[in-house]
């Protein structure tokens, strides 16, 4: 240490309360990393290591010029680091000793808010989990782009917490640093979320009003440490944070990462990409916040029939007024991102062009309201109350700014003429002065007769006038000052001309210092309205996605779908929202879903390939729409509220996380079975192929028992194993249904059509061939098949329903049902354990 330079004793203190980030410290022009920060930063940023210092104290160091430092911060960001930015903080010129140098903000992927970082469309949340006093978990989210912040209790089983967490798309979570070793390994799993660590808890008394709406202690706590760790890292005014609102998990649908995954709401399983999701069909908003908005809508449906209905009565609105409804579109096209621009206004960054742009919005609203008047928009008959508000700011800023005024605040051309005397009076010397200086060159020609006689103007020398040398023997004697001799050329000037140069010069300077004054005067009023711009973003944005709900429900001849207090489903000519846009048109294959009181559950089997769990993902999605507020892709449909929807459903995704296939298909049906209540829907698609055939089928019927005896969900089961369709004769709820498929001239065609009773078979051959295995193969499996087919035709097997497991109640019924098929079980044989015959049939497939 004796040996270190007094900068680098500066930089060590400084990095040594920024452990966890790059320390970016700024050295003249650059901003310089050393040691371990310089030797991961050149690996990830790909920029040459370099060393600093004598032989044996030489440090590692890079570094990046301070112009270029955001794309290079913002690389390391979208890497999950943190960036904390050192600058000098006093002027080198005049400083003793080592510059002072200070910690000026702390960027973090939670809290990023330039735009070449955050998606126009997406909420960028910070989240914190918070283990409250009496054991229950507290999360809350924050988005410092838009201000929005949200709190709610979770129950005292940290996975609820983890989800509740996951479920937002943070992109970081804080914690405090003393937290259970099991949540911090649990967090480490999620690859995307980058942890962070805040500890004090001390009242923030200057941000009470972010809290005066949380109204228990342990929201308050929860929501302090993320506030606390904004404080932190921001270093600048939060004045544009929202009062926190306090949410119950309860009041939305809940469904599980996998479940949101599986049915593909907002990206696609495999490609993560928003075409192809349920979102990109619903998605017709057309501005940023709205669009934002609708994504949150699909992440968190309701459950309340009331709020649903509200949705769903505005969307009517918009569907039968199309022409008022288009219009308001177009208006709602020219309104920027309210909410964003809001949040730059509080926070000190909004340029002069935004502001203009939010002029721009504002003048849109008397249209809009109109449009909303005409169209007899119940639900909006209170928000326009503040109407004068929106006008005196659009007139305010109407009258000051300059229609096309910069993004830059430091060179002018912002604020208009007339808006202020003293600007005006700047402006007119300094065109005054341009003015005479224009009328010097005619003059200054006809006295010196030289034609060619020139008034110039350079940044070193200011204005001068130019004779060519042919020229210069005309000069009269003593006119003018020499000042500079070019090739060509000699430039002077005259004491006049010096004159009028610095009157410019200081009007210029005076018009640009007064212009940005009067910006951030300008910029500190329209602060003052900053919660009710968030209040209008939010109606607008509530606007955009009923218009994108009516519009969609119109193109996609969607149906408003009517809410069953009875627990029914059903759903006439359903169908699949985005694989009947893929297909060509018109051959979509439209299906009835219908469970009712006495179909509690159905058994679905049928060919791969024939469109089974196209069939469940888009009862699910159907419920997800209807309770989202939007109409649903059938010509009819009846569907009970449900409180969570779990799917186990389509290809693992979670091999990755290097758990087996089936062991994620178990942890995902133990959280079914263990949450699952009767209003919940639960579809499971092949459940137990993961493992041998007696074990796979032994769990699904164990599986189907316990929700049909015990939970009473609503439930669609795929499966492959033929056996389990003869538990319709155990189970009262249970229905089997079948896709059908028919076979032409030894072709098979999936008819994609479901209707009730089991599969005869499942053309498992067949859908091998389609996938080109060699001929031999197939030709092979095609002979052991029959084989096996014969056999079992001999022996009449059926798989025993073993008695014991059916509750006391039914057995009755059961008997009643057994003997029914009695003639079938005459010589009912326990199946066996498949022959090796079997096994190479099941592997062939
Ligand atoms: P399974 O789950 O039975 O193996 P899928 O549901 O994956 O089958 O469907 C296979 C393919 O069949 C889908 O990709 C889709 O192209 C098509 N398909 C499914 N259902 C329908 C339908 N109702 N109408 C038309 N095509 C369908």
């Amino acid at each position: 240490m004796a040996q270190v330079t007094p900068m680098m004793k500066q930089y060590l203190e400084i990095k040594a309360q920024y452990e966890d980030a790059f320390l970016f410290f700024r050295l003249g022009d650059f901003y310089e990393l050393f040691n371990e920060d310089a030797i991961k930063a050149s690996r990830e940023l790909e920029i040459t290591l370099t060393a600093r210092g004598q032989s044996e104290t030489r440090i590692p160091m890079c570094g990046v010029p301070h112009h270029a430092a955001e794309n290079y911060m913002t690389r390391l960001i979208e890497k999950g680091y943190k960036v904390a930015i050192c600058e000098q903080v006093e002027d080198p010129e005049t400083a003793k000793g080592v510059v002072k140098r200070e910690v000026v903000k702390l960027l973090t992927p939670g809290t990023m808010m330039s735009d070449r970082f955050i998606q126009e469309k997406e909420n960028n949340y910070l989240s914190t989990i918070h283990l409250c006093e009496d054991g229950t978990y507290g999360v809350a989210f924050a988005d410092l782009s838009t201000g929005e912040g949200r709190v709610t209790v979770t129950g005292d089983e940290q996975e609820d917490a983890v989800q509740e967490v996951l479920a937002s798309k943070s992109k970081e979570v804080i914690v405090a640093s003393t937290s259970d070793t099991s949540l911090l390994d649990r967090l480490k799993k999620e690859r995307q979320l980058t942890i962070s660590f805040e500890d004090e808890l001390d009242d923030q008394q200057e941000y009470a009003w972010v809290y005066k709406d949380l109204k228990q202690s342990k929201l308050e706590a929860t929501y302090a440490r993320l506030l606390r760790y904004l404080v932190r890292t921001q270093k600048r005014s939060l004045a544009h944070l929202q009062p926190a609102t306090y949410y119950a998990s309860s009041s939305y649908l809940k469904m599980d990462q996998h479940t949101k995954r599986n049915l593909e709401l907002t990206e696609t399983l495999r490609e993560k990409r928003k075409q192809g999701s349920l979102l990109s069909i619903v998605d017709q908003t057309v501005t940023a916040m709205g669009g934002r908005m609708l994504r949150q809508w699909i992440e968190r449906p309701l459950v309340s029939k009331d709020q649903i209905v509200d949705r769903q009565s505005a969307v009517e609105t918009f569907l039968t007024h199309f022409f008022e409804r288009e219009e308001l579109r177009d208006e709602l096209k020219a309104v920027y991102d309210l909410e964003r621009l809001a949040a730059r206004v509080a926070y000190g960054s909004v340029s002069p062009r935004e502001l203009v742009q939010l002029k721009r919005s504002l003048q849109r609203l008397p249209a809009i309201k109109q449009l909303l008047v005409n169209m007899k928009a119940d639900f909006a008959k209170d928000w326009f109350n503040d109407s004068d508000t929106y006008q005196q700011i659009a007139d305010l800023l109407d009258k000051s700014l300059i229609e096309d005024a910069p993004i830059s605040l430091k060179e002018g051309g912002i604020i208009q003429s007339g808006y202020h005397d003293d600007l005006d009076t700047y402006r007119d010397a300094s065109a005054n002065g341009k003015q005479w200086i224009a009328e010097l060159e005619a003059k200054e020609r006809q006295v010196t007769g030289i034609r060619t006689l020139k008034v110039g103007y350079n940044r070193v020398f200011g204005y001068y006038i130019e004779i060519t040398r042919a020229n210069a023997a005309s000069i009269p004697e003593g006119r003018y000052e020499r000042k500079q001799t070019l090739t060509n050329a000699e430039r002077f000037v005259t004491p006049e001309l010096k004159e009028k140069e610095a009157l410019i010069l200081e009007a210029n300077d005076q018009t640009e210092k007064l212009e940005y004054n009067l910006f951030v005067e300008i910029r500190d009023q329209v602060k003052t309205f900053v919660p009710d711009l968030q209040r209008l973003a939010r109606h607008m944005s509530e606007l955009d996605v009923y218009a994108s709900f009516a519009t969609v429900s119109e193109q996609r001849r969607y149906v408003k779908p009517t809410f069953s207090e009875d627990r029914k489903i059903t759903l006439v000519n359903n169908r699949h929202p985005v694989v009947e846009t893929v297909i060509p048109r018109g051959q979509y294959v439209p299906n009835d879903v219908s469970m009712g009181e006495d179909r509690g559950m159905l058994l679905l089997t049928g060919p791969n390939m024939g469109g089974k769990s196209t069939y469940m993902r888009q009862l699910a999605l159907s419920a997800v729409m209807a309770q989202i507020g939007c109409y649903v892709p059938a010509d009819e449909a009846d569907l009970p509220v449900f409180d969570q929807i779990f799917t186990r459903i389509g290809a693992a995704d979670d091999l990755a996380s290097g758990q087996s296939t089936f062991m994620v298909e178990m942890l995902e049906t133990k959280h079914a079975l263990t949450k699952a209540t009767q209003n919940s829907l639960l579809l499971l698609d092949e459940i137990g192929r993961g493992t041998s055939t007696y074990d796979g089928m032994a769990l699904a019927q164990a599986i189907m028992e316990f929700i049909h005896d015990r939970i009473q969900a609503k439930t669609m089961f795929s499966t492959h194993y033929h056996e389990l369709t003869e538990m319709e004769h155990s189970l009262t709820q249970l229905q089997n249904i079948h896709v059908s498929a028919a076979e032409q001239d030894g072709h098979v065609v999936f008819l994609h059509k479901v209707i009730d009773g089991p599969a005869d078979r499942s053309y498992g051959i067949y859908v091998a061939e389609l996938a080109g295995l060699p001929h031999t193969v197939t030709a092979r499996a095609e002979k052991l098949l029959a084989e096996l087919e014969g056999a079992e035709r001999e022996t009449a097997a059926s798989i025993d329903q073993s008695v014991e497991t059916v509750q006391p109640t039914e057995i009755a019924e059961s008997d009643h049902q057994l003997s029914l098929f009695a003639s079938d079980d005459d010589e009912k044989v326990s199946k066996k354990a498949p022959t090796k015959k079997e096994k190479q049939v099941l592997a062939a497939i």
